[in-house]
């Protein structure tokens, strides 16, 4: 029967991306099918971890090249709850590192990948519309109607994944009514290479620094109030920009428009299986709390790569073995980080006594006992 590459890898989103380039260079055949989407305005806080990653398989070189570093982060209780948090300051020198991780832009983080993508590396700016097995090989119908057939398909085409659907992959989703509105800022006084979160009642107000006077507003609130304010313009914007950062940072200006991205958890019972892996968000998905989801992505990406090279490829059912393999791979890293993803948010927009008094101790004990944090930053930078 015929076939057209090892891989197939669907999704021109960083996971997508990512997994075609780091295929390519290990020496698989790979076809990417990337359909043009709107350009991703998306920030991404990756972690040390995530870094050496993408620094040792060749995809980045120099952080700070295209990145901003993160060396702490500052939490302030802004709830007016009965049981507070104590204001918490995080430095990445405890740890021994000189930062947690870098923020990049999406964007540029892809025009990167995309420059040191392969030669070989034949990229499609075509969409999938149906996704089957033929005995050994996954066949993948495009928009023009043509067919492309490969052992092994990588489903990297986000949270509504088609190919997650085709290949019976079932999910647990749950959508939030808080939504997450993004923006580029320019501050009168900037916030160095410090994070800051100020935790309200329905989420986190984050302000990532993006360099200089720039931080990347990350605001999580009920999304029909994100809206309303969106709507109202940008006076009204800026004014609720100023009251929730408490005037702390001086005269705030918009140094892009703003976006709001609708927030949901989504998780899968398998991340592979009979020659179909699934990467990035079509694998997983939750609130960006903690900076986690494309951390994990690209852990997904490290694992497929493994189960890849470690399969014997002159075997017809290759891709079958590898897919089982990276089901392995991935299943204890999955059901920790989203469990503890899925807590944190929980436990912040709980307005229960006892979770009060749990998230507000919990952080007393992360602010006393230095063992506690070193746990907690271990477990926050995806450490294996
Ligand atoms: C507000 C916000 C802030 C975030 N901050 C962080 C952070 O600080 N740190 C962090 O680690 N993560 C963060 N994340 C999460 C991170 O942005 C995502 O995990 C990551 O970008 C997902 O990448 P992806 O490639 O899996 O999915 P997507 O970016 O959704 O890409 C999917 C791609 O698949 C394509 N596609 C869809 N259907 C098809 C089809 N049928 N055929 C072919 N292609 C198809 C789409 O065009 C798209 O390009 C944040 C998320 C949000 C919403």
């Amino acid at each position: 029967m015929r076939q057209d590459a090892d891989v197939i890898v669907v999704g021109g989103g960083l996971a997508g991306l990512a997994a075609a380039v780091a295929l390519s260079r290990a020496g698989v055949d790979v076809i990417h099918l990337a359909p043009s989407a709107p350009p991703d305005r998306r920030t991404s806080a990756l972690m040390m971890p995530s870094v050496d990653f993408l620094r040792e398989g060749g995809l980045i070189e120099d952080p700070a090249s295209l990145g901003h570093a993160l060396n702490a982060i500052r939490i302030i209780d802004a709830t007016s709850r009965l049981i507070r948090a104590p204001e918490t300051l995080f430095d990445a020198a405890e740890t021994g590192l000189s930062a947690f991780g870098w923020n990049f832009g999406n964007a540029a983080l892809l025009a990167q990948f995309a420059a040191v993508a392969p030669a070989a590396l034949q990229t499609r700016n075509a969409a999938v519309t149906a996704y089957r097995r033929i005995e050994d090989l996954g066949a993948v119908t495009l928009t023009d109607g043509s067919e492309l057939r490969a052992p092994l398909v990588v489903g990297a085409d986000g949270k509504k994944s088609l190919i997650r659907t085709e290949a019976g992959i079932g999910t647990r989703e749950h959508h939030f009514e808080q939504a997450a509105l993004v923006a580029d800022l320019d501050l009168g006084r900037p916030i160095g290479k410090t994070s800051i979160e100020f935790h309200y009642p329905n989420g986190p107000f984050t302000l990532v620094p993006a360099g200089g006077n720039r931080a990347n507003l990350v605001w999580i609130e009920r999304e029909e109030m994100l809206r309303q304010t969106q709507a109202a313009g940008p006076e009204a914007l800026l004014a609720a920009l100023h009251e929730r950062s408490h005037r702390l940072f001086g005269s705030i200006t918009l140094a892009s428009p703003s976006f709001v991205f609708p927030l949901s958890t989504l998780s899968v019972e398998q991340a592979g299986r009979d020659g179909t892996m699934l990467v990035g968000e079509a694998a997983h998905a939750f609130p960006p709390i903690g900076a986690q989801g494309l951390n994990l992505g690209l852990r997904d990406v490290a694992d497929m790569l493994a189960a890849v090279n470690a399969a014997d490829r002159s075997l017809p059912d290759w891709a079958l073995a590898a897919s089982a393999d990276y089901a392995r791979r991935r299943t204890g890293d999955l059901a920790r980080t989203g469990g503890v993803v899925d807590a944190l948010f929980r436990s912040l927009l709980a307005e229960m006594l006892p979770s009060q008094a749990l998230r507000a101790g919990g952080l007393w004990a992360l602010k006393l006992l230095p063992q506690l944090r070193r746990q907690a930053f271990a477990l926050g930078m995806g450490q294996r």
